[in-house]
């Protein structure tokens, strides 16, 4: 159907289009649609614009342009994010990375890459292979997901708990700030006196400015693998047992828990051999030379028999690994076989805590009369408890707000926090709160106004309400669903 630009657009797109041609600057409703979601259940803005440029001097066009006009940017990577950091809070103009997917240099000597931004995760290890290297970090969302989204929400995985995260593994960054200029951080050269500016990039959610460009560490893939399953048949026991094997100074390359209902729903989807009636199973991989797995092998074999592990089962073959980690991959979508929408937490709590805190996700479960099941990076504490809901049951809704609020308000009162991996975005913005005091958060706001004064990149985003909100000179619909909490 044809459509006419509207007036007030005209200008802006004519500029963007000059700048990196009319075909990539989206205005119309059906190419804006698909930029109205992440991975969230978050019903936010639709963009009044989407580029996608291919370069960072477009990029850095691009946002001199818009942020000339009034505009606010938001960046986006595969979309995937679970806190709504990527779609507008209220319009603007989406700048996707779908154009900037290359490995523009590998040093297999220094063990790094740099790549542009819009990398899928997944194929940088895939290219890295022939040097027998990968990229660590390994959200389950690895195949969709991009390398400046991971960079951004400071991304984890299973094996972060051994390989650390994100910001362990980025070394550089090049980035366009709010007015168009280009900034290089550099820390490769070991040891740099100064700031740690990088740092403060990693995990900013987009909202300092617009990464174009990184330089990640490259880690040699492990000599062996062995992955274990470990059956439960009570959560305390599988609990206690993660506990004891980092207390016993194994560092499990993963160590994941899948509890209750989740367990037999991962297995009727993916056929792994998950046992349908146990109440927790572990997912344990250990890797290293041989020496290293027989001597972890030995160590995680006793703790399990002392906790009453039911069953230790060693994947045989590379075969039956994958289809452990399948399972773990793909919980999510597995998930949705009990109810049709979710809404996903990823507090954190110590690990000598788990036990607490997972029981009190089963009473939140009955007090709220929601689904949560309990899929989680047990091995670094971070829970996360996915709350499953059919939105047409009336009043359902708020009760599944009240039920994730509950959560995150436990995992802050045993000395947790509200988000281990996923990001602040704008789903947890007005929880921050409850975490950092006022003196915190007005630190937080001085340090964003360091790059950006006037709040243009990605507004109303990580930081609670306050001047960078004010900015927006587009707010439409979404306002109104912001103000009520809207999340569908
Ligand atoms: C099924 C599923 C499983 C998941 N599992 C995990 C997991 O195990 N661990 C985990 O950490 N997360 C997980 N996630 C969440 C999500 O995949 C991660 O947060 C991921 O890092 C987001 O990457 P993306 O490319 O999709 O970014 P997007 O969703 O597009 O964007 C995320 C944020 O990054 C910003 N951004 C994107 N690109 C740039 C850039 N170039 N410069 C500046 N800012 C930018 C955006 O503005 C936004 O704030 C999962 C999501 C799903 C749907």
């Amino acid at each position: 159907m044809p459509q006419t630009i509207a007036p007030e657009f005209a200008t802006l797109i004519a500029d963007l289009g000059r700048a990196i041609g009319p075909k990539y600057v989206l205005w119309r409703v059906e190419e804006l649609m698909m930029y109205e979601f992440d991975g969230s259940a978050l019903d936010l803005a639709r963009p009044d614009i989407v580029v996608v440029p291919a370069s960072t001097a477009e990029i850095a066009a691009v946002v001199k342009i818009a942020a000339a006009a009034g505009f606010p940017i938001v960046p986006r990577g595969g979309g995937t994010g679970l806190s709504g950091g990527s779609v507008p809070a209220a319009g603007g103009v989406v700048v996707a990375t779908s154009r900037m997917q290359k490995v523009l240099h590998v040093d297999p000597v220094a063990r790094t890459a740099i790549v542009q931004p819009g990398l899928i995760n997944t194929e940088l290890s895939e290219y890295t292979l022939p040097w027998n290297l990968h990229f660590a970090p390994d959200p389950s969302s690895q195949k969709a997901s991009t390398i400046g989204g991971n960079s951004a929400e400071n991304a984890g995985g299973p094996h972060c708990l051994k390989y650390g995260i994100t910001t362990n593994h980025v070394l550089a960054a090049t980035m366009v700030l709010a007015d168009g200029s280009i900034l290089h951080i550099d820390t490769t050269a070991p040891d740099r006196p100064g700031y740690d500016l990088l740092g403060v990039i990693v995990g900013s959610e987009g909202t300092l400015g617009m990464v174009t460009e990184i330089t990640v560490r490259l880690t040699p893939n492990p000599e062996g693998v062995k992955t274990f399953l470990a059956i439960f048949d009570d959560l305390d026991s599988a609990s206690d047992t993660v506990s004891a094997i980092i207390a016993q100074g194994v560092i499990p390359a993963a160590l994941e828990m899948l509890e209750g209902q989740g367990i037999a729903l991962v297995e009727q989807s993916v056929h792994a051999g998950y046992p349908l009636d146990a109440q927790a199973v572990l997912l344990i991989e250990i890797d290293g030379t041989d020496e290293e797995i027989e001597d972890q092998t030995a160590r995680i074999e006793y703790i399990c028999s002392h906790f009453e592990a039911r069953e230790l089962r060693a994947a045989k073959d590379e075969e039956q690994r994958k289809k452990l980690w399948a399972g773990r991959k793909g919980a999510l979508a597995a998930c949705a076989r009990l109810a049709p929408h979710y809404h996903i937490q990823d507090g954190v709590v110590p690990r000598s805590r788990l036990t607490e805190v997972l029981q009190l996700t089963r009473e939140v479960a009955k007090r709220q009369r929601v689904h949560i099941v309990n899929i989680f990076h047990a091995g670094d504490g971070n829970l996360h408890p996915l709350i499953l809901f059919d939105i047409r049951e009336p009043g359902i809704i708020d009760r599944a707000i009240a039920a994730s609020e509950e959560i995150m308000r436990e995992c802050i009162r045993v000395g947790g926090s509200i988000s281990g991996e996923h990001g602040i975005g704008i789903e947890k913005r007005d929880y921050m709160s409850l975490l950092f005091n006022e003196d915190d958060l007005w630190a937080m706001r001085q340090m964003r106004a360091c790059f950006d004064a006037v709040g243009v990149m990605n507004p109303c985003k990580l930081i609670p309400t306050g001047a960078s909100c004010g900015d927006i000179k587009h707010a439409r619909g979404a306002a109104k669903a912001l103000a009520a909490g809207a999340w569908i």
